[in-house]
């Protein structure tokens, strides 16, 4: 005789124990446990594993999620900023025959 047959469902005492849930350990018949992600669990385990990872999802989103996407915005701006200064000095400082010819300003005397 099993020592599982000896012990009784802990939501019913007049049944007898089916299986006994992993995550607690506490003995259960049939009726208690659900089969989740191929282990039998008890309700409250149930809900517990269920309760998990939406809890982890919640931390991040609310604060966390619109500050990131606000350092975000700012360092995407600040590095446009800092290459639209860097063309102005370049283009400043670099004489108009150096740029390429296609930026260079036509000039009428080259028309033939
Ligand atoms: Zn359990
Ligand atoms: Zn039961």
């Amino acid at each position: 005789m099993s020592p599982l047959a000896l012990e009784r469902c802990l939501n019913h005492p007049s049944r007898e124990a089916a299986c006994r849930c992993p995550s607690c350990g506490n003995f259960f018949c049939r009726e208690c446990v659900v089969l989740f992600e191929s282990r039998l669990l008890c309700a409250a385990c149930l809900a517990a594993q269920c309760a998990a990872p939406a809890l982890l999802v919640r931390r991040r989103s609310p604060a966390a999620a619109s500050a990131l996407a606000l350092a975000g915005l700012l360092l995407a701006w600040w590095l446009f900023y800092l290459a639209g200064w860097a063309l102005i000095q370049w283009s400043e400082h670099t004489p108009a025959a150096a740029l390429s010819p296609a930026l260079a300003p036509p000039r009428s005397s080259t028309r033939s």
